[in-house]
C-alpha cells in the first residue's frame, strides 16, 4: 500500500449559484448538497448531481 489518497479521500468544494459553499471528501459532501438542495431551493438532487456540482479543493 502507497501513501496515496485514495480517491474518496480527495477534498471537494462546492459553490452554489446562491453562495452556499461547502468542502469535504465526496462521501460527506454529497449529502451536505442533497440536503442544501432540499432545504434552501426545494430540489432533489440525485448523488450525481451533487457531485458535479463539485470541484476539486
Ligand atoms: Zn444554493
Amino acid at each position: 500500500m502507497t501513501a496515496g489518497k485514495r480517491p474518496a479521500d480527495v477534498e471537494l468544494t462546492v459553490r452554489c449559484d446562491c453562495g452556499f459553499e461547502a468542502r469535504g471528501t465526496a462521501q460527506s459532501i454529497v449529502p451536505i448538497i442533497q440536503r442544501h438542495g432540499r432545504e434552501t431551493h426545494n430540489m432533489k438532487v440525485t448523488r450525481e448531481q451533487a457531485l458535479a456540482m463539485t470541484r476539486p479543493a
